[in-house]
């Protein structure tokens, strides 16, 4: 038996080497976890693409119910596009983003759907009336090009009468629900400015799936206090959630946020490429077999980003992961220790295995 030392440079290359033939022997286009990409098109027929949509809201966070300048890895704009800002009304950037996804289908050559994806700030944090307003856009495009609404929110701003609005949408298109849990820690969850615990987002994403709506969870890996084991618990506390989609990228310093100070003062480090991708593949192998995951990984306008400079691509982190899983062995699931699937799973899984 040969025995290769993991330090060495040639095992580490040979042990490359394996995980690389693991994938072609198994299909190159076995991921071993669940994108999006695959489900959309398994479950509306054709490519889907995201709107996203600034309805100038605000949240707890920013306006002084929970505390002020936000969560300390979000920028003024609300970790959105800022669009309402610069003048222009909701129905005006449904309109262009439903005009680019059309040019995309002329050059594809086939029908592609739209997500109205209302992005920035929490949106069910404001009027009933408001919410039906904001809802509205959407309306003359149902049945049509948008397939799907997505709704930005957080686990402590969602009154029932919220949810009733939304459950009423979801009768006519489906209906998704994003919420921040970022971090499987109740003290973490102070520290970066959240203000909400573990269980309301448990609570949140429960009562949300009970209305039919397929409920998004995020998650940031290496926050500032977090760490490998970390990223594992908030990994197993989604899999134990109702929640159906999950979002997950690395912690990303942004200007103009309280993170810029503590990265300038030196109290933060973020991660390289190689060591989110061992982390993201721990936190694969710790979700729900059927749960969606919808990213794997963050960007940045270049120039709101101060760290880190990854010269790598989206494809880089897919397909390494991939490559981690397949050396390993495991796949999504591998780890989980929740056997039910997430409700709106249950309700709405489509075909996409294979
Ligand atoms: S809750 Fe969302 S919008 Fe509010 S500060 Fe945090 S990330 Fe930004």
């Amino acid at each position: 038996m040969i025995y290769l030392r993991p330090e060495s440079i040639t095992t580490k290359r040979l042990m490359s080497l394996l995980g690389i033939l693991g994938v072609i022997i198994s299909g190159t286009m076995e991921l071993r976890f669940q994108p999006l990409g695959r489900w959309l098109e398994g479950h509306f027929g054709s490519p889907t693409y995201r709107v996203a949509l600034d309805a100038g809201s605000t949240c707890p966070n920013r306006d002084g119910s929970k505390g002020f300048g936000g969560c300390v890895y979000c920028d003024v704009e609300g970790s959105g596009t800022g669009a309402l800002r610069t003048g222009q009304d909701l129905s005006e950037q449904l309109e262009q983003g439903l005009k680019r996804v059309s040019r995309r289908q002329q050059h594809a050559g086939g029908a592609h759907g739209a997500i109205a994806y209302f992005q920035s700030y929490s949106n069910t944090y404001v009027e009933t009336a408001r919410l039906k307003e904001v809802l509205r856009v959407v309306e003359p495009h149902l049945g049509g090009q948008v397939v799907a609404v997505s709704v930005a929110s957080r686990p402590d701003t969602l009154p029932d009468e919220c949810l009733d609005i939304l459950e009423e949408l979801s009768q006519r298109v489906e209906v998704w629900l994003e919420l921040g849990l970022e971090a499987a820690d109740d003290d973490l969850l102070i520290k970066i400015g959240r203000m909400h615990t573990v269980d309301e987002f448990y609570e949140a994403s429960e009562r949300a799936a009970a209305r039919g709506i397929g409920v998004v969870g995020h998650a940031i890996l290496g926050l500032p206090g977090d760490d490998r084991e970390g990223a594992q618990r908030t990994a197993e506390v989604l899999a134990a959630s109702q929640v159906w989609g999950v979002k997950v990228h690395h912690l990303m310093v942004l200007k103009r946020t309280i993170l810029e100070g503590w990265w300038r003062q030196g109290d933060v480090e973020t991660l390289s490429p190689e060591v989110y991708v061992e982390w993201l593949a721990d936190f694969i192998e710790r979700l729900h077999p059927d749960q969606i995951v919808h990213r794997v990984t963050g960007e940045s306008p270049p120039e709101k980003l101060l760290a880190p400079h990854w010269e790598v691509s989206k494809n880089w982190v897919r397909e390494q992961l991939t490559r981690t899983l397949a050396l390993r062995g495991t796949e999504q699931g591998s780890k989980c220790t929740t056997k039910a699937p997430p409700l709106f799973a249950r309700e709405s899984r489509p075909p996409i295995r294979g």
